[in-house]
C-alpha cells in the first residue's frame, strides 16, 4: 500500500471523530469517562479495565473533536473545503455514523427549529452541518456574478425502502400503512447514474427556503418515528444539494458546473455491530442494516483500491454511486459518547471509522 500521502490523493476520505458531552442521564449516574480526546494530537484514548488492568486504546483520526468543540469550529475545519469543492462543480458526501444517541442528528441538523437565519443572517450557535453549508452555498452564489439553481432532496432509507421527507403529503395523513406501501423505487437513468421516482425535487432560492423544508423533512421523519417505534435510529436519511452554476469562459462560452452535496444521518451503527457485522463476518445481514453494511465495504474497497466496488449492493451505495470515489470528497464524521456504558459500541465504531482511512 502506497503512503498516507498518496492514499490520501488518490481517495479523498477523510474520517473524523467527535464525543458528545456527558448527557444529563449520565451526569446523574457519575458514569465514568472511557474516552478522552486530544484534539492537537488527533487522537482519541479509550480506557478499559480488563482483568483489574487499565488498558488504553488509541486511535488516530483526520480531526478530533472534544466534548467542548462547538458546531461552527466542527464545520469551519472540516466541512468548509469540501462545500467549496461542490461549489466548484464536484460531488461530495458527508456521513454521520455512531451509536444512537451520540450526536449523529446533532451534528448534521443540529436544533434545526431554530435554525432560521436571523436578521443579519446569523445562524443560531447550535445550527447543524446542514443549516450551515447551506448558508455557505448561498452566501457564495449571492456573492457571485453568475447565474445558478438549487436543488433538493431529502429521503429517507429504512429497510432498503425509500420514502421522501419532502412528498407535500399532511403530516396526520401519515400512516404506519401508508409508510410501508408507498416505497418509491430506485431505477437507472440510463446515463450511468440512477433516480428515485417520483421523489420531489424541490427548487429553492434563498437559505431560509432550506431550513422550513429542513424542518418539514424532520418533522416528518420524527412523526414516523413515533409510529414505527423508533423507526429512525434504523434508518438513513440522506439530504442532497445539487448547483447548477452558469458561467462565461474569458472566451464568451458557456460554461455550466453541476455539484452535489450528499449529508447522511445514518442509522444507529449498534445496528451492525449486533448482526456480528464488527467481525466482518455477513451474518445475518439484513434488510435493515445492508445499506449499512455495503458502506464500509464500499468504502474499504475504495481506501484499498480493490478492483470491484460493491456499490449495487445497497440502495444507499446505489444512491451515491456518483459521489463516492473517482474525483469526489467523502467524509465520515463517526460519533461516539464518553461513558463507560457506550464502552463496547464506542470500540466498534473507532474500529469501523478507523479502517475507513
Ligand atoms: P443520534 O442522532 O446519534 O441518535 P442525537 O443527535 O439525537 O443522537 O443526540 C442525542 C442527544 O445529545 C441530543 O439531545 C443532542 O442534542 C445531544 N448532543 C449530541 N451531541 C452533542 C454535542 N456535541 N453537544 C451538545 N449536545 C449534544
Ligand atoms: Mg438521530
Amino acid at each position: 500500500m502506497g503512503s498516507r500521502h498518496e492514499k490520501d490523493k488518490a481517495v479523498n476520505v477523510q474520517v473524523l471523530l467527535r464525543c458528545r458531552p456527558f448527557n444529563d442521564d449520565e451526569l446523574r449516574n457519575n458514569a465514568p469517562q472511557v474516552v478522552t480526546c486530544n484534539e492537537y494530537q488527533r487522537e482519541v484514548a479509550v480506557t478499559q479495565t480488563i482483568a483489574g488492568k487499565q488498558i488504553d486504546r488509541v486511535f488516530t483520526f483526520d480531526k478530533v473533536f472534544g466534548p467542548s468543540a462547538k458546531q461552527k469550529v466542527l464545520y469551519d475545519q472540516a466541512v468548509i473545503p469540501i462545500v467549496n469543492e461542490v461549489l466548484e462543480g464536484f460531488n461530495c458526501t458527508i456521513f454521520a455514523y455512531g451509536q444512537t444517541g451520540t450526536g449523529k442528528t446533532y451534528t448534521m441538523e443540529g436544533e434545526c427549529k431554530r435554525a432560521k437565519s436571523g436578521p443579519k443572517g446569523q445562524l443560531p450557535a447550535d445550527a447543524g452541518v446542514i443549516p450551515r453549508a447551506v448558508k455557505q452555498i448561498f452566501d457564495t452564489l449571492e456573492s457571485q456574478n453568475a447565474e445558478y439553481s438549487v436543488k433538493v432532496t431529502f429521503l429517507e432509507l429504512y429497510n432498503e425502502e425509500i420514502t421522501d421527507l419532502l412528498a407535500p403529503e399532511e403530516l396526520s395523513k401519515i400512516s404506519v400503512e401508508d409508510k410501508q406501501k408507498k416505497p418509491l423505487p430506485l431505477m437507472e437513468d440510463g446515463k450511468g447514474g440512477v433516480l428515485v421516482r417520483g421523489l420531489e425535487e424541490e427548487i429553492v432560492t434563498s437559505a431560509d427556503e432550506i431550513f422550513s423544508l429542513l424542518e418539514r423533512g424532520s418533522a416528518k421523519r420524527r412523526t414516523a418515528e413515533t409510529l414505527l417505534n423508533k423507526q429512525s435510529s434504523r434508518s438513513h436519511s440522506l439530504f442532497s444539494i445539487t448547483i447548477h452554476i452558469k458561467e462565461a469562459t474569458p472566451e464568451g462560452e458557456e460554461l455550466i458546473k453541476c455539484g452535489k452535496l450528499n449529508l447522511v444521518d445514518l442509522a444507529g451503527s449498534e445496528n451492525i455491530s449486533r448482526s456480528g457485522a464488527r467481525e466482518g463476518r455477513a451474518r445475518e445481514a439484513g434488510e435493515i442494516n445492508k445499506s449499512l453494511l455495503t458502506l464500509g465495504r464500499v468504502i474499504t474497497a475504495l481506501v484499498e483500491h480493490l478492483g470491484h466496488v460493491p456499490y449495487r449492493d445497497s440502495k444507499l451505495t446505489r444512491l451515491l454511486r456518483d459521489s463516492l470515489g473517482g474525483r469526489t470528497k467523502t467524509c465520515i464524521i463517526a460519533t461516539v459518547s464518553p461513558s463507560v456504558h457506550c464502552l463496547e459500541e464506542t470500540l466498534s465504531t473507532l474500529d469501523y471509522a478507523h479502517r475507513a482511512k
